[in-house]
């Protein structure tokens, strides 16, 4: 929004020379004082109904959260600005942009967005990725590493989980847990869980349902667990990079100690009842 004084000058200039009508021409809107690129792409996209993008604090951060950009927005304008018009409908820009803006003032909003009535919620990665609150980065913040892991809850046909031991060097080393592992760049979490899967205990399973997302903060690091319900297929599950497996039933999971992070895990499985059973064997 201009500033008093500058929206002053660029109505006297509106008037010399453009007989007073707001210039329809992006080159000459922009060139007005007080008058940037997201204020141009404004008018004219909600005046003219014109293809113009905006790029506004609102707009970044819906964006930033959009494709869980990993660096502070003032760090990715250009990329921002390239996504904002690469997104803008060409058919109905006054009614894209105005929803955007109105997307980043009461849904997607800083501190909580409400990312159950979102209509971007299938396309957010920052949602599959569990990170939304922790979006747009800051300049001044320097962030702990953070790693995203994909967690496989396996069952089999007799309704027991697979579960393994870690090795006993390393962090949380010895305790047990649900198998899993960091995802891979440009990798989804189905495909991530998977992967992890075939590589650490050698055998194939399906991913089903999300049961929950678990953040949690070490010393040194966080991680997001996104945690699926999965079934197993084929392969006789081996200790390939751990101690131990064991397949348990879910009131057996009290006998084994779990990494704190993972205690929500089974809180969840326990509040999930027999959903994920019911859907992969009835
Ligand atoms: S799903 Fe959530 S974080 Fe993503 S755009 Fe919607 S409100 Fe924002």
């Amino acid at each position: 929004m201009p500033a008093p004084r500058n929206l002053h000058r660029a109505a006297q200039e509106i008037v010399d020379q453009y007989g007073g009508v707001f210039p329809q021409d992006f080159k000459a809107a922009i060139s007005l004082p007080g008058i940037g690129r997201t204020t141009a792409g404004g008018i004219l996209s909600a005046a003219f109904n014109q293809p113009v993008a905006i790029l506004d604090g609102n707009v970044k951060r819906v964006l930033a959260r959009l494709v869980a950009l990993q660096i502070p927005p003032a760090k990715a304008i250009t990329h921002l600005w390239q996504l904002s018009e690469a997104l803008l409908d060409p058919d109905h820009p006054r009614d894209y942009n105005q929803a955007l803006m109105d997307l980043g003032a009461t849904v997607c909003l800083p501190r909580k967005p409400d990312c159950e009535h979102c209509p971007w919620q299938p396309h957010c990665r920052a949602y599959q990725l569990g990170i939304q609150s922790e979006l747009p980065m800051t300049e001044t913040r320097v962030p702990l590493p953070h790693k995203v892991i994909g967690v496989a809850v396996i069952w089999n046909n007799q309704e027991q989980i697979l579960i393994d031991r870690r090795k006993q060097s390393g962090l949380l080393g010895g305790l047990w847990e649900f198998p899993g592992g960091k995802l891979e760049p440009g990798e989804t979490i189905a495909a991530c869980i998977q992967r992890e899967i075939q590589e650490e205990l050698g055998i194939e399973i399906e991913v089903g349902d999300r049961l929950i997302t678990v953040e949690h903060t070490y010393s040194h690091f966080r991680v997001t667990l996104n945690v699926h319900h999965c079934r197993h297929l084929s392969g006789n599950p081996q200790p390939i990079e751990c101690d131990e497996v064991r397949w348990v039933t879910l009131a057996e999971l009290d006998q084994y100690p779990f990494p704190k992070a993972n205690v929500q895990i089974i809180e969840a499985l326990r509040g999930d009842g027999d959903a994920p059973l019911a859907k992969f064997y009835w």
